[in-house]
């Protein structure tokens, strides 16, 4: 069994529907998995959404409107008989986001982000799966939020790896009877043991496609991208790219980890504990080889370089000229993990200890008034984060062309620098 994973790009239009369904029509004798991201931009439409409902900031059934509009505007395109079974099918499923966001919101915004915002997968999964019936591409629908099951740590669902194992294997396999069996189900969003919706994070569905694969022994698992598998850069800031063949899971998860889009960083482990190889293919030219990630040794013949921006530089010292010792450290620690701030770089010296994290403007600011009333603190903004894994020095050259280094790290094969733009 391959598991293939449609992101939102890829299923942005009718026409990617249209390719995603081609694509699947080449693997007839395959039984597939088909995960899917909601269509395009709609999850952070929902988030929008979630916003306006829990803060009562904005209008709420305006934003919902929308929503509801791109998603019969799509079908009308897909399915031009306005009798088609799709249309009532998608319009039940907009009546429970409609009863949600009539109700007060509960005391967790995490929660009520996730019951409202897990429907994007939902809605794209359904109108996909009938896509491809009416194509003639039999397949069944799966609710993924009764395979995947998390704890109730609401927007970072943690999987219970256990029992969801136990339900692929007798919810899932099951269904896969004969060759050429499809089954199509939601990215992203899990059920916890009250049947309650989770999310797996933001751009979590290359992880779900992990899950599935590890938790069914699949053969593989092809993520289909609008690039032509992994490159050494991202094409949005440099136009000599080139892309990569082969890849380690260690280089795959290093690289992901510092910003690497194209693969989310919790997909590989999953992939990498069975073996299992990923495929990043291009839905423009499905036949092209991609990038293969796999259980290789070798180091890539390239540097690859990946940028952060927005990255806040903090520095942490001692009210009293101490030294930056183990208790300290670990209360420094304590602090970031309880606001939620990931650390991206640290460094330290004798009386400072320097932090580099992605400036969200939720966590930040209230972590920085807490470090303040045992610390000195002083931060610079406006940053970005440089990771080179297989550096040169031309390469660093290069990419710190008109940049300020305020702190740079190397070990044997990665270069980490935080920079600014020199006025
Ligand atoms: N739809 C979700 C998001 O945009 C998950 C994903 O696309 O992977 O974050
Ligand atoms: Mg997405």
């Amino acid at each position: 069994m391959k598991v293939f994973k449609f992101g939102g790009a890829a299923v942005k239009d009718a026409n990617g529907f249209r390719n995603a369904c081609s694509i699947t029509g080449l693997f007839p004798k395959e039984d597939l998995v088909i995960v899917v991201s909601a269509i395009g931009k709609t999850t952070n439409a929902l988030e929008e959404l979630t916003d306006a409902f829990f803060f009562k900031k904005g209008n709420a059934e305006q934003l919902l409107s929308k929503i509801k509009e791109a998603h019969i505007e799509l079908m009308n395109q897909l399915f031009p008989d306005p009798s088609d079974p799709i249309y009532n099918e998608i319009s039940n499923t907009f009546v429970e986001l409609d009863w949600a966001i009539e109700e007060e919101p509960s005391a967790n915004y995490h929660f009520d982000y996730d019951q409202i915002v897990s429907m994007g997968e939902i809605l794209s999964s359904k109108i996909l799966s009938a896509f491809l019936n009416k194509e003639k591409i039999l397949n069944t629908w799966l609710d993924a939020r009764g395979l995947i099951q998390t704890d109730n740590n609401y927007q970072e669902g943690k999987v219970n790896w256990e029992l969801t194992e136990k339900l692929v294997r007798t919810n899932l396999l099951p269904m896969l009877n004969k060759q050429g069996s499809i089954l199509v189900t939601q990215g992203f969003i899990g059920g916890t043991s009250e049947n309650l919706s989770t999310t797996l994070g933001r751009e979590g569905s290359d992880y779900t496609a992990a899950i599935i694969a590890f938790a069914a022994d699949a053969q593989e698992v092809v993520i289909w991208k609008d690039v032509p598998g992994v490159l050494n850069a991202d094409p949005k800031w440099f136009d000599q790219t080139k892309k990569i063949e082969q890849l380690s899971y260690q280089d795959a998860i290093e690289l992901s980890y510092y910003g690497a889009t194209v693969i989310h960083p919790k997909t590989i482990k999953p992939l990498q504990n069975k073996k299992i190889p990923l495929f990043v293919k291009s839905f423009i030219h499905p036949n092209d080889a991609g990038t293969v990630i796999n259980d290789v040794q070798t180091h890539l013949p390239v540097p690859c370089f990946i940028f952060k921006v927005d990255q806040i530089l903090i520095s942490i010292s001692p009210k009293d000229f101490s030294f930056i010792a183990e208790e300290n450290l670990s209360s420094i620690f304590k602090l970031f993990a309880d606001h939620g701030v990931k650390i991206n770089v640290i460094q330290n010296s004798a009386i400072s200890f320097s932090v580099s994290a992605d400036n969200d403007d939720r966590k930040i600011p209230p972590l920085i008034e807490q470090l303040k009333s045992d610390f000195r603190v002083l931060y610079n903004d406006h940053l970005e984060l440089i990771t080179i894994r297989y550096y040169d020095q031309p390469t660093i050259d290069r990419v710190c062309s008109g940049k300020t280094i305020l702190l740079e790290q190397k070990s044997r094969y990665t270069v980490q620098l935080v920079v600014k733009n020199t006025p």
